[in-house]
């Protein structure tokens, strides 16, 4: 009995033999030309005199139809040394992220019940992650199954099964290999924020990197910070004035004495901004 646990059980009553798997070099990769519940549908009917051990579908469901202590009918001479997964779509796909995922599962699990090694295999006389044309006439002469893409998409199975064995996350870690650099311009140098409306170049540069909104924000808070500066001076300036009004009020000479006192804070701020 070996059953993966994580798979959903749908044991199969014919299309296998029992107690047949004589030893387990791998795992071979088959693909259905046709959907998980078809193929579901079909292993069941005696007349296919075919089936697999386990099967995806593009979504993520795994099926195990066959104990692994039994032979399943998917690869002719190759059926008793090797374990088999059949897999939702037609010749030409590649296969799904999360099917990718489901036979990285079973191989992993192949790995710690049988000794399969992570590696992929090109040949009946090797082990680890096979294909069903890797077996030629011998294994039925299914050459296009389950097709280049998919063979192609092997060795990432093969990663993944190592990092799921080294109790790490399925899947690449998308920052591996990035430095602070490199995040820091993803997020703060690249073109990605709607300009400020008040932008003058707004139609030839409408989207800005983050880093240039933050300088435009800092920007208008330091000219808001003159602007309070320079108010607070003209109010002081203006309270002055009326509390000497001794004398009769020369309104040119108030407005003098007014402005001269915002240019000599504008004029320093100006200075301070450089
Ligand atoms: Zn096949």
């Amino acid at each position: 009995m070996a059953k993966l646990s994580s798979a959903t059980q749908r044991p199969i009553p014919v299309n296998y033999t029992k107690g047949g798997q004589t030893s387990v070099r791998g795992v071979v990769v088959h693909i259905m030309a046709g959907t998980l519940a078809g193929t579901d549908s079909w292993f069941r009917n005696s007349r296919a005199q075919a089936s697999s051990h386990f099967g995806t579908g593009k979504t993520g469901a795994l099926y195990q139809w066959v104990d692994t202590a039994d032979r399943a009918w998917a690869q002719a001479s190759g059926n008793s040394t090797w374990l088999s997964v059949e897999n939702e779509g037609q010749g030409g796909d590649t296969l799904t992220d999360a099917q990718m995922n489901c036979i990285a599962e079973v191989l992993a699990w192949a790995h710690k019940v049988y000794d399969v090694p992570l590696q992929v295999a090109s040949s009946p006389s090797g082990k680890g992650l096979g294909y069903h044309a890797m077996g030629g006439s011998a294994w039925g002469g299914h050459t296009s199954c389950p097709g280049s893409k998919i063979v192609a998409q092997l060795p990432q199975i093969v990663a993944r099964a190592q990092r799921l064995v080294a109790g790490q996350s399925i899947e690449e870690d998308p920052l591996a290999g990035m430095t602070k650099q490199d995040i820091y311009n993803a997020v703060w140098k690249t073109d990605a924020i709607p300009a400020p409306s008040t932008s003058s170049t707004i139609k030839t540069n409408p989207t800005w990197e983050a880093v240039s909104v933050l300088s435009d924000i800092a920007n208008r808070v330091r000219s808001t910070e003159a602007t309070v500066t320079a108010q607070s001076a003209t109010i002081k300036t203006l309270a002055q004035a009326l509390a000497d009004r001794g004398d009769p009020v020369d309104v040119d000479a108030l407005m003098k004495r007014i402005t001269d006192a915002i240019e000599s804070v504008t004029v320093r701020l100006d200075v301070d901004e450089k």
